[in-house]
């Protein structure tokens, strides 16, 4: 991997309290349920969301996940939160596979995978411009960013998908122009952009925002093709955002709610005549290079959500099994319907992990910016099995559990005196396990598939990392199609060869994988995690 700017200064890694308190030094322009928001650190409405980031900072500080969470930037000589890695390996991509996989269990998802997937990508498209313009401009532009986010120890939020406006039309061709964020003045000193992204999760608690083109771009659109960043606050920024998982709920009853704990933000997020310097402008104007970037952001990405989703699934298979016991079935295997719709679940989340290992193994080396990319086949299969089927994952939880769990009286009944000891008595099946844990599985359950925050782990799956059509997209356009048809006109002897220009020959690819294979003999390809 090539050499960027090796960094001297002293590491910093800041905990989950460091990072909390670390938002106070921003002030960006927040809104949220109609309302403007004092100071994000401190507001409720995002609470759970700072709580999920900052869990990706304390797992970093912790003696036995460290060896997962802290990755080696060898090429800057020093150690970082694995979020924050340019991948040098294969090995890597497993590492940050089982990394996002661990924190989305702890959290539901952590969302900071998703700066790990932008600075990938942002190194390979850095490494494909300064190829096709000459010098070395680019790497050293992001090579200095990537030190200042990786020393900062930053959360960055991704803003990528634009408002779009009719999604039939190209950017150029909105009426409103600024349904995609576009470059409205260039000086001497930087850029001055406007337009909207639309969907940025966790916008209001992180430090920056890495702003990036969500589609290819055609020469029209040179003005749209736009990639910089810039601190959350800089001065022009709007944010209109959703709070974080379900803050307002109960907070008094003490029912161990997840999404009260945990969750998601995500915010429209409006420039207007923002202010880039030319140091933080990866590119504008480069519409040939929209395309790298979002091929190679999506490919990383996608490959991230399929541990993300796997992390998530965890919890609905150890829930489901809790909710059986409770139901009276100390051991569900015993119990074929019970036990098949366990299989099934666990056939799902462990299928598409696979995809995301098998896509590490296959992962290769980015042939100009030298950091490593998971095979966009398997990341593309893996991510698309997910996002259609996290509604079987709901389902088969649902199957096992029970209609309990939407059923069950609110938690404001398991402190009525006139009603709390007789639900308990009677709303008790499994001897063993107490009322009050049979109730509490129950909501866990609900909350994970049956509440309104089942419904953005749903859409988070389905559409986030892109829509279905877009992975498919790729999976033809990636998949040698022609290898498997050069196969069978050779076992016929019909000699494909003598015409290589056949569409249906045309996506050939080489053999994938290298002849010294992923690791060397007797060397562990993962960093080993003690397991409890
Ligand atoms: C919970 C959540 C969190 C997210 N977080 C982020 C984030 O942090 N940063 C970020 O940048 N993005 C984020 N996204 C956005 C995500 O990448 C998009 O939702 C996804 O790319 C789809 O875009 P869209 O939602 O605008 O859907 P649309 O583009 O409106 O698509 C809707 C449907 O129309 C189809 N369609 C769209 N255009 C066309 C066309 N021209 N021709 C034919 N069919 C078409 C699509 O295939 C799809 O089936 C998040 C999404 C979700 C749900």
């Amino acid at each position: 991997m090539p050499q960027l700017a090796l960094y001297t200064g002293p590491q910093r890694f800041m905990d989950g309290a460091a990072y909390r308190d670390s938002l106070r030094q921003y002030s960006p322009r927040v809104f949220v349920d109609g309302r403007a928001v004092e100071s994000v650190a401190d507001d409720p409405a995002f609470v759970p969301g700072i709580n999920a980031l900052a869990v990706s900072y304390d797992f970093a500080l912790d003696e036995t996940r460290a060896p997962l969470m802290q990755a080696e930037q060898t090429s800057r000589g020093r150690s970082v939160n694995r979020m924050l890695h340019i991948n040098e390996s294969a090995g890597d991509l497993l590492n940050k596979l089982e990394a996002v996989r661990l924190l989305c269990q702890e959290t539901g998802c952590a969302q900071r995978y998703l700066t790990h997937d932008a600075l990938n990508g942002l190194a390979q498209v850095s490494a494909a411009l300064d190829d096709a313009k000459g010098g070395r401009e680019h790497r050293d532009r992001f090579g200095a960013y990537l030190a200042h986010v990786q020393d900062g120890d930053l959360a960055v939020g991704i803003a990528m998908t634009d408002a779009k406006g009719d999604r039939s039309r190209k950017p150029h061709q909105q009426p409103h122009t600024d349904a995609y964020v576009h470059i409205v003045e260039r000086n001497a000193r930087g850029i001055v952009i406007s337009g909207t992204k639309a969907i940025v999760t966790s916008a209001p608690y992180v430090h920056e925002l890495l702003v990036m083109p969500c589609r290819a771009m055609g020469e029209d659109d040179a003005d749209f093709a736009v990639c910089c960043a810039l601190p959350v606050d800089a001065e022009g920024i709007t944010m209109v955002a959703r709070p974080a998982g379900r803050p307002g709920e109960k907070p008094e009853h003490g029912a161990p709610l997840f999404s009260r704990r945990y969750g998601q933000s995500t915010a429209v997020v409006i420039f207007d005549r923002v202010f880039v310097p030319w140091e933080r402008v990866f590119f504008a104007g480069d519409w040939q290079h929209s395309e790298v970037l979002t091929y190679s952001y999506a490919t990383h990405h996608r490959h991230s959500c399929i541990a993300a989703r796997a992390g998530f699934g965890d919890l609905l298979i150890g829930a489901g099994a809790l909710m059986c016991e409770a139901n009276g079935f100390d051991d569900p295997g015993a119990k074929a319907n019970l036990r098949e719709p366990m299989v099934e679940l666990i056939k799902i989340v462990e299928g598409f992990y696979a995809c995301g290992v098998a896509a590490s193994v296959y992962g290769a080396a980015d042939p100009r910016a030298g950091n490593f990319m998971p095979d966009p086949v398997f990341s593309n299969i893996g991510k698309l099995l997910l996002a259609t089927q996290i509604y079987d994952m709901h389902r088969l939880a649902h199957e096992v559990s029970g209609g309990l769990i939407v059923a069950l009286p609110g938690p404001d009944e398991d402190h009525n005196p006139a009603t709390a000891a007789s639900l308990a008595d009677v709303l008790r099946a499994n001897p063993a396990i107490p009322y009050d844990k049979r109730a509490e599985t129950a909501r866990f359950m609900e909350d994970l598939t049956a509440s309104y925050q089942s419904g953005w782990y749903s859409l988070i799956s389905l559409h986030g990392g892109g829509s279905p059509a877009a992975m498919k997209q790729e999976i033809w356009r990636h998949y040698p199609v022609g290898d498997k048809v050069a196969l069978v006109e050779r076992l016929l002897d019909r000699g494909v060869l003598d015409n290589p220009d056949r569409p249906i020959t045309r996506n050939r690819q080489p053999g994938r994988c290298c002849d010294a294979g992923c690791a060397q003999p007797g060397q562990a390809v993962m960093v080993p995690l003690p397991r409890p």
